[in-house]
C-alpha cells in the first residue's frame, strides 16, 4: 500500500483507539483529508476531529528548537545536559531517583526505545503512561481472568452481534466511528439491540433500545446480578465452564450475595437487560472509560468478564467482552510495557524467567525486577523531592492528572523537568527546564496499535520543521549520551519495529498472546508498505480472535472468574459537598485541546467550558441557563458555563475534560477530582468526585468577537475567561467583578486599537448593557457586548459578520429578517447551527436524520453530529442549541 496515488499518503489518525485510516494529500491550499476506504478500523468513515487534520497542522506556536530555561540551544547542548543530569541524579540517588512519565500518543518504536531504556538500561520500572488514566483497569481485568492484557475480538463483531451492550461508553462523541459502525449495522438489521448503560443519557443513548441511567460506580453490582441470573436460568454454558473456567462457584457465591438495586434501577429493568442478555446469544459488551477511571475499576471488568465466560460468549463472531481504548497508541504502549507493572511483550516484569529472556535479548544489566510508580504515585513522589528528574513525553499532566494542582505543583518543584512536545506552551511544558521539539503528526513514522490489535503505518506526509525531532530517535540520542550507543544505535523506525517484533516472537516462544514474530524479519521496504495487520502474526497465525478455543494464559490455561463485590465510590458525597462530579470527553475536542483549539471548525461546537445540570438542581440553587457555575472541592475549583438539561440526573453533574489554562481561567475540571485509585490497576477515580456547586454572580458578562487575539488581561477584576479561535479570528467569554468605569477605552484595549482606529457604541447606563464595535479604516476590528446577566446576542451572526458587516449592523448583535440567526453550530463540517436545523425540521416537518441532511447539508460529511441530529426529531429531547 504506501500511498494511494503519487502524492497521497495512507496513514492512521492520532486521536482515538478506534484508529482510523486517513489519507492525505498536501496541496497548495494544504494537505486534503479522507477516510481510507481500504483501512479495516473505518473503511472510509472519519469523525468530525479525524476530518479537521488538515486544520492542525500549521507551524504557527509549535517549538521548532530545543529550549533551555526559555531560550533556544543546539541539540548537543540539550541532550548533553538531559544525560548528565539523569545520569548525575542515578548516580547519587539511584535509578528510582528518575522517572518518564509518556503518552498513549506515542508511536510503537517511541514506546519501545522509552521503555527498553528505562526498564533495561537505567533499571528502574518508573516508567508511566497517561494510559494509566485510560485503560489499566482493563488491563488488570484482563490479566486477572485471561492471564494475558488480551483484547479477545474484533470490530467486525460490532456488526455481527445481535445484542451491542455499551457500559460507560459515550462512543458516540468518544469513538464515533464505531458508533457509525454500530448504526449503520443497527439500520441493515433493525432487530438488532443496543443497551446502553450509563448514569447520563448521551448522544449515545439516542441510538439505544434501552437506557439504563445507573446510579454512579454500581456496575459490579449490576453484572454480578446478571450473572447470578445467568445461573439461576439455566443459562450458564457447562461444558465450557467445566472444560475451561476455573473459581465459577466463588465467582457465583459472590455474585448471590450482591444486590443489583443498588443500581437506582427498578426491577422491571433490570429484569428487561438481564432477559435481553440472556436470551441473545451474540452478545457484545463494550466497556470504556466509564468502567476503567474507577477505585472498582478492575473489579468492574472483571464482572463483566465473568458473565461472557459463564456462558462460553467469548471469541466467536458477534460475541465477547470489547474494552475500546481512549488513545490511538494505548495498545501499543502495552505492548512494548509502556506501564510501570509491565515488561516489554506483554511479558511479567515479576516473572524471573522473563526477565532474564529479556535481558539476555537486550543486552542490558539487570532489568528492573520490581514494579516501578503509577501516575498517581510517580507524580507524588515528585512532590515529595524522591524524583529528581522527570521526562514527560507527549502528554499535559498538570492538565490530565486529578488533583491537577498538586500535581502541577509537584512537576514545578522538581528538580529537574524535560518536556518533549510539539508545543511549548501547554501548562506543563511551561513548567520544564529543557523542552525538546517533536516532530507531529503528519511528520512522524512508525505503527499504532488500534483497540481490535490492529497495527497500521503511521506515515509522514510533511518534512519535520526546524529542528524538531522524532521521539525515538530523541530518546536514543539520550540514551547514547549516557553510555549506552550500541543499544540505542538506531538509524529508522523500522530497525526498531524489527527488535520489537523478534523479542515478541521470545514472549511467544515463553507463551505469551503478543507475538508478532511473523514480522521479525520485514524489509524496510515491507515495512514502508506494510497494511493494516491484526495480531498475532506469527509463522501460523495471523489476526483473528482469541479464546474461541478455550485456552488462556492462565498457567492452568483456564479462564478465571472473580469473586467481585460491589463497593461504593471513594469519596462519599457530603453536606458540603452534595454534587457528584462525572467527567470526559466532547465531540470535537481532544485531551487537552493542543491541536484541537487551534481550529475554528472544531473550536465552534463548544466554545467554553461547561457543566450539565439537572433543571431540578438548577432550580433549587436559583441557576439559570448561560449562568456561570463554580464547581469545587477540597483540592480546587473550576468556573464554567450552566448548561440545564434532563440527560444528567438531579444530584449529578457532568464537566469535561478538556479546558486547560491556555482556554479558560478556571476550566481544568481535574483540579477538582482526589487522587484515589483502584487498588488493582492503580487507575484514578475521575469520575466519582464530591464537589460542591454554586452560582457565581460577577458584576458583569461580555461577549466578544475579535478579528486578533484580544488582549484579555487589559480588563480589570475579571472573575471568568475562555476563548476560542474562530473563522475570523477568536471569539472571548468574560465575567468580572469590578465594572470598568469607561467601557470604550477598555474595549479598545481588549481589541488592541490604536488613536486612529474608530468606535461606534451604545451604552445603557441604566441596564448596564453597552455594544461597542472598533474599526479601523472602516473594517471591524471587534465587537464587544456588555450586560449585567449572561450576554445574550446572536453569536455566529456576529463572529461571522466580522469580515462582512459595517460596524453599525454589527452592533445590532442580531440577524434581520433576511438573515435568520443560525444558532449554535452542531455540525461542524457543513458549519450548520441549531436554529436552522429546528426551523427545517419546524417548517418542513422532517422526519429523518437524512432528511435533515438534504434540507440543511447537517450530517452529510463526517456523520460525526447525526446522534445530535436525531435529537432534533425528539420534541422532547434538550437541544444542546442554548447560544
Ligand atoms: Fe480519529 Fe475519529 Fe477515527 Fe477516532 S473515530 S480514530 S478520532 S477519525
Amino acid at each position: 500500500m504506501g500511498t494511494a496515488a503519487a502524492s497521497t499518503t495512507c496513514t492512521t489518525c492520532p486521536y482515538c483507539g478506534v484508529g482510523c485510516g486517513i489519507l492525505a494529500t498536501p496541496g497548495p491550499d494544504g494537505v486534503a483529508i479522507a477516510g481510507d476506504p481500504k483501512h479495516p478500523a473505518n473503511l472510509g468513515r472519519l469523525c468530525s476531529k479525524g476530518s479537521a487534520l488538515g486544520e492542525t497542522l500549521s507551524l504557527d506556536g509549535r517549538v521548532l528548537a530545543p529550549r533551555l530555561n526559555g531560550r533556544d540551544t543546539g541539540w548537543d547542548t540539550a541532550i548533553g545536559l538531559v544525560a548528565e543530569r539523569f545520569r548525575a541524579a542515578i548516580e547519587t540517588h539511584g535509578p528510582d531517583s528518575v522517572a518518564f512519565y509518556v503518552s498513549g500518543q506515542l508511536l510503537t518504536e517511541d514506546y519501545y526505545v522509552a521503555n527498553k531504556l528505562m526498564k533495561g538500561f537505567i533499571g528502574s520500572a518508573n516508567i508511566d503512561t497517561n494510559s494509566r488514566l485510560c485503560m489499566a483497569s482493563s488491563v488488570a481485568g484482563h490479566k486477572r481472568a485471561f492471564g494475558s492484557d488480551t483484547v479477545p475480538g474484533t470490530y467486525e463483531d460490532l456488526e455481527q452481534a445481535d445484542l451491542i451492550v455499551l457500559v460507560g461508553s459515550n462512543l458516540a462523541w468518544c469513538h464515533p466511528v464505531l458508533y457509525q459502525r454500530i448504526a449503520a449495522a443497527k439500520a441493515e438489521r433493525p432487530e438488532m439491540k443496543v443497551v446502553n448503560i450509563d448514569p447520563r443519557r448521551t448522544a449515545t443513548s439516542d441510538l439505544s433500545d434501552m437506557h439504563l441511567a445507573l446510579r454512579p460506580g454500581t456496575d459490579v453490582a449490576l453484572f454480578n446480578g446478571l450473572l447470578d441470573r445467568i445461573n439461576a436460568q439455566g443459562a450458564v454454558d457447562c461444558e465450557f465452564v467445566t472444560a475451561h473456567v476455573s473459581e465459577f462457584p466463588e465467582a457465583l457465591e459472590s455474585a448471590r450475595r450482591g444486590d443489583p438495586t443498588v443500581t437506582g434501577l427498578t426491577h422491571k429493568e433490570l429484569k428487561a437487560f438481564y432477559d435481553l442478555w440472556i436470551r441473545t446469544e451474540k452478545v457484545v459488551t463494550v466497556y470504556s472509560q466509564g468502567v476503567n477511571q474507577s477505585t472498582s475499576g478492575t473489579d468492574k471488568v472483571n464482572a463483566i468478564l465473568n458473565c461472557h465466560l459463564a456462558t462460553g460468549r467469548i471469541g466467536e463472531p458477534g460475541m465477547g467482552p470489547f474494552s475500546v481504548t481512549g488513545q490511538p497508541n494505548a495498545m501499543g504502549g502495552r505492548e512494548t510495557g509502556g506501564l510501570a507493572n509491565m515488561l516489554a511483550a506483554h511479558l511479567e516484569l515479576t516473572d524471573p524467567t522473563h526477565r532474564a529472556a529479556v535481558q539476555a535479548f537486550w543486552k542490558s544489566g539487570p532489568v528492573a525486577c520490581k514494579p516501578g510508580l503509577k501516575a498517581v504515585d510517580l507524580f507524588d513522589a515528585c512532590a515529595r523531592g524522591r524524583i529528581k528528574a522527570l521526562w514527560v513525553m507527549s502528554t499535559n499532566p498538570a492538565v490530565s492528572m486529578p488533583d491537577a494542582n498538586r500535581v502541577r505543583d509537584a512537576i514545578a518543584a522538581c528538580d529537574f523537568v524535560v518536556v518533549s512536545d510539539i508545543f511549548p506552551d501547554t501548562d506543563t511544558a511551561k513548567l520544564a527546564d529543557v523542552i525538546l521539539p517533536a516532530t507531529a503528526w503528519g511528520e512522524k513514522s512508525g505503527t499504532v496499535t488500534n483497540s481490535d490489535r490492529t497495527i497500521s503505518r503511521q506515515r509522514p506526509f510533511l518534512p519535520a520543521p526546524g529542528q524538531a525531532r522524532p521521539d525515538w530517535q530523541i530518546i536514543c540520542d539520550v540514551a547514547s549520551a549516557m553510555g549506552w550507543p550500541d543499544a540505542f544505535n538506531f538509524r529508522t523506525p523500522c530497525e526498531i519495529f524489527r527488535e520489537h517484533a523478534v523479542l515478541s516472537g521470545v514472549a511467544g516462544a515463553l507463551g505469551r498472546d503478543f507475538d508478532i514474530s511473523g514480522l521479525a524479519d520485514i524489509s524496510d521496504h515491507e515495512y514502508e508498505a506494510l497494511e493494516p495487520v491484526r495480531w498475532p502474526v506469527t509463522a501460523t497465525r495471523s489476526g483473528g480472535r482469541f479464546f474461541g478455543d478455550g485456552r488462556f494464559f492462565t498457567p492452568n490455561g483456564r479462564a478465571r472468574m472473580l469473586p467481585v463485590q460491589h463497593r461504593p465510590l471513594a469519596q462519599p458525597t457530603t453536606k458540603q459537598h452534595p454534587f457528584r462530579l462525572n467527567t470526559g470527553r466532547i465531540r470535537d475536542h481532544w485531551h487537552t485541546m493542543t491541536r484541537t483549539a487551534r481550529t475554528p471548525r472544531l473550536s465552534q461546537h463548544m466554545a467554553e467550558p461547561y457543566v450539565e445540570i439537572h433543571p431540578s438542581d438548577a432550580e433549587r440553587l436559583e441557576i439559570a441557563a448561560a449562568d456561570l457555575v463554580r464547581v469545587a472541592s477540597d483540592h480546587g475549583a473550576m468556573i464554567a458555563r450552566a448548561l440545564i438539561t434532563d440527560r444528567t440526573a438531579p444530584g449529578e453533574i457532568f464537566a469535561p475534560m478538556h479546558w486547560t489554562s491556555s482556554w479558560a481561567s478556571d476550566g481544568r475540571v481535574d483540579v477538582t477530582v482526589p487522587a484515589n485509585t483502584d487498588p488493582v490497576s492503580g487507575q484514578p477515580e475521575l469520575k466519582g468526585a464530591a464537589v460542591s456547586l454554586e452560582p457565581l454572580r460577577p458584576v458583569w458578562y461580555a461577549f466578544v468577537a475579535s478579528r486578533y487575539e484580544p488582549a484579555i488581561g487589559a480588563l480589570p477584576g475579571l472573575a471568568y475567561w475562555a476563548r476560542a479561535v474562530t473563522q475570523t479570528g477568536w471569539r472571548a467569554e468574560l465575567a468580572g467583578d469590578i465594572a470598568p468605569v469607561c467601557w470604550e477605552s477598555h474595549a479598545r484595549l481588549l481589541l488592541g486599537a490604536t488613536p486612529a482606529d474608530e468606535t461606534v457604541s451604545l451604552i445603557d447606563k441604566a441596564t448596564g448593557r453597552a455594544r461597542i464595535v472598533v474599526s479601523s479604516g472602516g473594517t471591524p476590528l471587534g465587537a464587544v457586548f456588555i450586560d449585567r446577566s449572561p450576554v445574550q446576542v446572536a453569536r455566529s451572526h456576529v463572529i461571522a459578520g466580522l469580515l462582512e458587516l459595517p460596524a453599525e449592523a454589527l452592533l445590532a448583535g442580531r440577524t434581520s429578517a433576511d438573515q435568520p440567526d443560525p444558532g449554535a453550530i452542531v455540525c461542524s463540517c457543513m458549519s450548520v447551527g441549531a436554529n436552522t436545523i429546528a426551523r427545517a425540521v419546524g417548517e418542513h416537518g422532517l422526519g429523518s436524520v437524512e432528511a435533515i441532511g438534504e434540507a440543511t447539508g447537517a450530517g452529510t460529511s463526517c456523520g460525526s453530529c447525526r446522534p445530535e441530529l436525531r435529537a432534533f426529531l425528539l420534541p422532547e429531547t434538550v437541544k444542546l442549541a442554548a447560544e
